[in-house]
């Protein structure tokens, strides 16, 4: 296989293969560091001007994911997180529903990026180049960008998130569909939260169960991933029924009227959407839970979208982690998910007699386990739903809403 590489006029030619990954977060690099332990070289490309650093939030954490980590370079010392030993559900009125022995150790997305982007190195990455196209050709592919530069390759990856322009190139049939609910999101301080909502709350992964609705809370590490006792974060996610006409539009609107699509940028979530946030977590949450939506300064928003491909390998093209599967974030996959993706990519390419083969043998792989993943994710979410459309989903809404089942399966290690 023969690598050639045109930039700004540039050309050079090696005989190593060469893969360019559109997207430079945990998916993308874990890509990266795979494939050239593989012997190939990699070029990253990553549309944001700015590093991605310092926007994530909390991060469940599985052995599989562990594993996949340390296959990339990382070292076990680096396994690091808040251990949390219980799983507890609660009624509205704060009484425990159910209890569960569940060990777990909760991270961060920023303290994983870190990670992975300090082992991947500076060479080789750049920010601020956004794909526009993809050009194939006999023998090999050209990424074309939107500053007019472009760069050849043996492969292209797609690790460029649910709303991946490599994807729209390659299948556009297959989009997010909306699942009829979405996620309020927010992180507090541990020093913010109120000495009884720390003492009963902190240390769970806690559930509160209003009818149709679930809140999760789990803490995570705090700033520079610290994971001292009153240097961590409480970390939560509020699923709510929105249906999507009306109600999720005016979610997407911000104060100008302008709509945001599939999702809004935190700081244009307009203040009256905040507010009754904050009215409804008085009336229908557990007190403590109810505390931690009162402490955020700005919860955000995640409209909460099913993705499922029927391909994800095209000639010499390859979709990885969101770009190619989105679960709802029940099964606690997203990052896994990502993770097992460029494994199992890697693993295929290593020996094949031909990169097309190779990416056949990765799509027969992952594609029934994205679909598993994602058909998995729509049951355990189907009881929250705006709309339950069909009997399957009626059934699944039954099956997976009683405080015992959701802290049975929420977010386990067999997803
Ligand atoms: C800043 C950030 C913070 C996150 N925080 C959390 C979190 O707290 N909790 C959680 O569960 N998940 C979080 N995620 C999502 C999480 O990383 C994914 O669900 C999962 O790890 C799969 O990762 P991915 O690399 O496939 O996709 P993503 O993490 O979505 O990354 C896709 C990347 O591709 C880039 N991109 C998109 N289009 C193009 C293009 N045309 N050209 C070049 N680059 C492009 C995007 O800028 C993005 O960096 C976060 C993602 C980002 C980018």
């Amino acid at each position: 296989m023969t690598a050639r590489r045109y930039k700004h006029g540039m050309h050079t030619c090696s005989t190593t293969p060469h893969a360019v990954i559109i997207g430079g977060s945990i998916g993308g690099l874990m890509a990266g560091l795979l494939l050239r332990r593989i012997g190939w070289r990699v070029t990253i490309c990553e549309r944001s001007a700015v590093p991605l650093s310092g926007r994530g939030a909390g991060i469940v954490t599985h052995e599989a994911l562990w594993q996949a980590l340390f296959q990339a370079g990382l070292t076990e010392a680096q396994r690091h997180g808040v251990v949390v030993h219980d799983r507890v559900a609660f009624a509205q009125d704060g009484r425990e529903l159910a209890r569960m022995r569940y060990r777990q150790i909760m991270t961060s997305w920023d303290h994983l990026f870190g990670m992975l982007r300090a082992l991947y190195g500076t060479a080789d990455y750049h920010l601020g180049q956004e794909l526009a196209g993809i050009v194939p050709h006999a023998g090999h592919v050209t990424a074309r960008f939107v500053d007019g530069s472009a760069l050849d390759a043996d492969l292209i990856v797609g690790a460029d998130g649910f709303r991946s322009t490599v994807r729209a190139l390659a299948s556009p049939n297959i989009r997010p569909v909306y699942a009829g609910y979405v996620g309020w999101r927010g992180m507090v301080e541990e020093r913010q939260i109120a000495p009884a909502t720390h003492e009963r709350l902190f240390a769970l992964f806690g559930f509160c169960l209003p009818p149709g609705e679930q809140m999760i809370t789990y803490p995570v590490v705090g700033e520079l991933h610290d994971t001292r006792p009153g240097h961590r974060r409480g970390n939560y996610v509020w699923y709510r029924p929105v249906e999507a006409e009306h109600g999720l539009r005016d979610l997407l609107t911000d104060a100008r009227g302008a709509y945001h699509g599939l999702s809004i940028p935190p700081p244009l979530i307009r203040a009256s959407h905040i507010d009754a946030l904050r009215r409804d977590a008085a009336l229908l949450l557990a007190p403590d839970f109810a505390d931690l939506v009162m402490t955020t300064q700005a919860p955000f928003l995640q409209p909460i979208y099913d993705l499922a491909s029927d391909r994800i390998a095209f000639g010499r093209v390859a979709l990885l982690g969101d770009a190619a599967f989105q679960a709802r974030p029940h099964v606690g996959a997203g990052v896994t998910k990502a993770a097992l993706d460029a494994v199992a990519l890697a693993r295929a390419l290593h020996g094949a007699i031909s990169v097309e083969a190779g990416l056949e043998a990765y799509n027969a792989e992952r594609v029934p386990e994205g679909q598993r993943i994602v058909q998995r994710a729509r049951h355990l979410g189907a009881y929250m739903q705006a709309h339950l459309a069909t009997e399957e989903e009626r059934e699944a809404a039954r099956q997976h809403h009683s405080p015992e089942a959701v802290i049975a399966e929420t977010a386990v290690a067999d997803i």
